[in-house]
């Protein structure tokens, strides 16, 4: 087998969590990873992508994953046997402050020669941080580096690293005898058009590496093969909690506004997706933001595609009657997420303050969605939003029973905490006392640090001006069992998954007690974590996981599909 040119590493969030006893909470119950945050960054699979097609052999590994899923898997040993020109680490999402900077240190101990490069938004955030530590080489700032990637590859495969070649390279954070130099942030496209999604290239590495895990973009995917089609970057709206919103962009990108993948472009990507996987493609923002002409040449061009996956679409505000029987008229099965984090139409407005929507236009949208063809409705509710006082959370729960009553089991309602983290860039990160949040966590460091704290109340790195970290606590819990309950009630879940979910809230609730007593109650806390008890409880509790996936009937991959792929 010829030589790997990049290894892209995707590190677990805490290192190595399977020697620690964190009570991680319900942070990531609403998104398809564990507590071990094991998504891997869709941008691994465009550089992968962007890399292959320029001639390079780009192997992804999801450490994370493999970590879960073999209690005996030494990452170490495993790295060692690794031997690429460069190696890549992700640091997205804030969570992997910790997991990302030891994996490196692991990396740069079995091979100090190879360069280590660091990217994703927090990389980019936190670039001059970053690069004081031994283990972290280079920085690629910004949301689009395949490009920068490619040179920066080359440089390495070239032994160009003196500075005048490294200085050519954009968007290049990086150490010349210990003065930090900030390459400018010259490649910023205007479209995500030139880089691909090709899953061929996944396929044709499992087979190439013998290797299916290290590539499994999160545990369980398997049995939910969700796959995401990013029709965007950025947002228009400017949500002060948000990491994508118009703000936090500029700060991160210098990007006045959100960039797009053509109409063309995505529909192209679903198709191949739709080629190998039966099950549900995610288009990731909302499509209205493009504008008309955007929506009308994408749906009509979904419809001449004729695909029977479902189709999920984000509403980032209510939509009109004539958007939605265009989806109805144009895909086979489709559902929608709307986010109205809050039933208080005063906490929503402290929110987002680009768009304002009532209650009532909301349920306007849900209305005609659900009598036209719409699958299924997921409606997402959160704690820790600005102007949200513990009364505010126990009455969204009261519109979650309204909407209920309100509509049939199509559509169904979440709620979850905010966090572990303030996003980075986003007006509450930027300027905590103005937007009513105090900040518990300022630099990288700090949040590597926090993130080995014992509970989830002493992870969470902010609270505000409403709400202190334990009542946000209190309250996920009171809001999750209250809702669970509702959710059996009105026929959302079953008997069983009831249950579960119960206990598993009452066990969560008596570990946080005891884990505040701490040194009386080491010896419980001791056997629970031999166990394994306090990563359960972490997991499925403000909801079941499984309510987030769409049911897919029979076999999830098209076999036939793959093989194609294969000898394309
Ligand atoms: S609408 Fe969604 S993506 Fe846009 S800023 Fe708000 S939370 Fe972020």
């Amino acid at each position: 087998m010829s030589k790997v040119d990049l290894v892209l590493l995707h590190p677990p969030s805490v290192y190595d969590f399977r020697k620690k006893s964190i009570f991680y909470g319900p942070v990531s119950d609403l998104i398809p990873s564990s507590p071990v945050f094991e998504m891997y960054p869709l941008g691994f699979l465009t550089i992968q992508s962007y890399l292959e097609e320029q001639g390079y052999k780009v192997r992804i590994v999801n450490l994370a994953v493999r970590m879960m899923k073999d209690e005996n898997f030494d990452a170490r040993e495993f790295i060692s046997k690794l031997d690429p020109k460069a190696f890549g680490i992700d640091l997205h999402w804030l969570p992997h402050a910790h997991g990302s900077l030891e994996v490196a240190k692991i990396v740069k101990e079995e091979h100090p020669d190879t360069p280590v490069i660091f990217g994703g938004l927090s990389s980019t955030y936190f670039h001059e941080e970053l690069v004081d530590y031994q283990q972290v080489d280079y920085v690629l700032r910004g949301d689009c580096t395949e490009v920068p990637f490619l040179k920066l590859l080359k440089n390495i495969e070239n032994n160009n690293t003196d500075k005048d070649s490294l200085e050519k390279v954009p968007n290049l954070t990086w150490q010349d005898e210990e003065q930090t130099i900030i390459n400018k942030l010259d490649f910023n496209p205007d479209s995500l058009d030139y880089v691909d999604l090709r899953p061929e290239i996944m396929i044709k590495n499992v087979f190439r590496y013998h290797d299916l895990e290290s590539i499994l973009p999160f545990d369980g995917w398997l049995n939910n093969p969700i796959t995401t089609v990013f029709s965007v970057k950025g947002c228009k709206q400017g949500c002060i909690t948000c990491g994508r919103s118009v703000c936090t962009n500029e700060h991160y990108n210098k990007r006045q506004g959100p960039i797009f993948r053509s109409p063309a472009s995505m529909v192209k990507n679903m198709k191949k997706i739709a080629q190998f996987s039966r099950g549900p493609i995610f288009i990731v923002g909302d499509i209205r933001q493009a504008g008309g002409g955007y929506v009308s040449e994408f749906l009509n061009r979904l419809n001449k595609a004729n695909l029977k996956n479902e189709i999920v679409f984000e509403l980032f505000s209510p939509a009109s009657g004539k958007f939605l029987k265009k989806i109805d008229e144009s895909v086979q099965n489709w559902s929608l997420e709307l986010s109205p984090e809050s039933h208080s139409e005063v906490v929503r407005k402290a929110q987002d303050r680009t768009i304002f929507y009532t209650n009532e236009e909301m349920e306007r949208t849900l209305d005609i969605a659900t009598e036209l063809g719409c699958n299924r409705i997921d409606v997402f509710f959160m704690i820790g939003l600005p102007r949200q006082t513990p009364k505010s959370v126990q009455e969204t729960i009261d519109y979650c029973e309204y909407l209920f009553e309100k509509y049939d089991e199509r559509l169904s309602c979440f709620i979850s905490p905010m966090g572990p983290f303030l996003d980075p860039g986003s007006l509450a990160f930027e300027h905590p006392e103005k937007m009513g949040y105090k900040k518990l966590a300022h630099t990288l460091d700090d949040h590597r640090k926090q993130l080995t704290n014992s509970s989830w109340e002493e992870i969470l790195s902010y609270e505000t001006d409403w709400m202190t970290r334990k009542e946000i606590v209190e309250q996920t819990y009171s809001a999750a069992e209250r809702l669970n309950k509702l959710k059996h009630k009105y026929d959302r879940i079953d008997d069983q998954t009831n249950e579960n979910i119960t206990n598993r809230i009452s066990q969560a609730k008596k570990l946080k007690e005891l884990l505040e007593k701490k040194d009386e109650e080491l010896d419980f806390v001791e056997h629970l974590k031999l166990r394994g008890e306090i990563d359960k409880y972490s997991i499925s509790t403000v909801c079941d996981k499984t309510e987030l996936d769409w049911p897919v009937k029979f076999i999830k991959f098209k076999l036939s599909g793959i093989f194609k792929m294969l000898l394309a």
